[in-house]
């Protein structure tokens, strides 16, 4: 017997069928092994879920999507007249998918809110090192026989005062790894984090925490108020010199004001593993194509940027939490749960 999206297998258990979008080896591979306890019904589908490939969803109880699918009305509807109920995401960030339309047309969508925070806080501290000791430069030099070290001084962490912008699970996580380097540490967050003060955070505003940091890091989600949270209104109230990093969502920094303040020399060093358009660019190789995103070429010209591809939750223990996260949320819906990673646009669980 088969439903819409449903599917009854010979051991008796209906599993429900879910199309994965955006599907990548990795992916894949920590699913599939993950789901041989959840035995869904899974297929992997290469594009991303947006308005060209929303048919392909037809048919499908359930949909895994992640950061760069764009589920907006349009897609919504269309995928709920084609029998969706269920959105996975598997990420945290859910700026992609339009919550208010997802509750107007009964859509539950579930998240994984948290993986691996240690990976993406890591991953913020590789960016700062590389940069300030400029080591992804030093690494080409020297396979290139270069031993000078004109151009590389560097500078310690040790003393510097980090301000962190939002410190939910990651801002957190990275306010323990630089406090163990000797920074001070700033933080602004509308909700601070009782672990954060324990720590000897100091809560600031926005203002004096711009004023007042060497190195800033973004740790907020991407949301009407952080969009351009960082334009040339902020830049100015920074420190000459400071370093910038976002690993959070790419429309949290303004890039073309960045961009002035890279060529005015007021940003000091720019590290990002997430850009405004990404979703053009990322996860993809498209290393024989000539880049048309004009801004991007731009910011790989300057030697004091370093851009990685949206892979700071990219390691081996996030992606086993994210599969197991994501097949244990439809797991939930599939047996009438409720769910504790469910967001909807006025209630934020998890
Ligand atoms: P979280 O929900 O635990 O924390 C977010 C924090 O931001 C909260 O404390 C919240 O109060 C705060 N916040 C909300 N609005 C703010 C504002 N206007 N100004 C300052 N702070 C604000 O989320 P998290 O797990 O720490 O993740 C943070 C963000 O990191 C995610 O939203 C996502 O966009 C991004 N992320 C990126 C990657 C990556 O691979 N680059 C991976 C995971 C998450």
């Amino acid at each position: 017997m088969s439903t819409v999206g449903i599917t009854l297998y010979n051991n008796g258990v209906i599993h429900m069928k879910v199309a994965v979008f955006s599907t990548k080896s990795y992916d894949r591979e920590f699913l599939e092994a993950g789901n041989r306890l959840y035995n869904h019904e899974l297929v992997f589908f290469e594009p991303p879920l947006n308005r060209e490939t929303c048919l392909l969803a037809l048919g499908f109880e359930g949909v895994c999507v992640f950061v760069n699918d764009i589920l907006d009305s349009e897609v919504l509807k269309a995928i709920k007249e084609g029998g969706t109920k269920l959105v996975a995401l598997r990420c945290a960030g859910f700026n992609n998918i339009d919550l208010v339309s997802a509750a107007k047309l009964g859509i539950t969508v579930v998240r994984v809110p948290s993986y691996s925070p240690q990976a993406v806080a890591e991953h913020t501290l590789a960016l700062i090192l590389s940069l300030i000791r400029k080591t992804h430069r030093a690494y080409s030099r020297v396979r290139d026989g270069n031993f000078s070290l004109e151009g590389l001084l560097g500078y310690n962490m040790n003393g510097k005062t980090a301000g962190i912008i939002g410190t939910g699970k990651i801002g957190t996580a990275f306010a323990r790894i630089v406090q163990g380097l000797g920074c001070k540490i700033l933080a602004y967050d509308p909700y601070p984090a009782k672990e954060c003060e324990a720590l000897g955070v100091n809560y600031t505003s926005l203002d004096n925490l711009f004023g007042e940091s060497d190195i800033i890091s973004l740790h907020c989600p991407l949301t009407p108020d952080t969009r351009h949270l960082i334009d040339t209104n902020a830049i100015k109230k920074m420190k000459p010199g400071v370093v910038l990093i976002n690993t959070s969502r790419g429309a949290v920094i303004d890039t073309k004001a960045v961009i002035q303040a890279l060529k005015s020399g007021k940003i000091g060093y720019l590290g990002l593993d997430v850009y405004e358009e990404e979703e053009d660019l990322f996860f993809e190789d498209l290393s024989n194509e000539v880049i048309q995103d004009d801004m991007f070429a731009r910011l790989l010209t300057f030697p004091n940027v370093l851009i990685t591809g949206h892979q700071a939750f990219f390691t081996h223990e996030a992606l086993e939490a994210i599969a197991d996260t994501t097949l244990s949320n439809i797991k939930d819906f599939e047996e009438g749960r409720e769910c504790v990673n469910q967001i909807t646009a006025d209630r934020i669980i998890g």
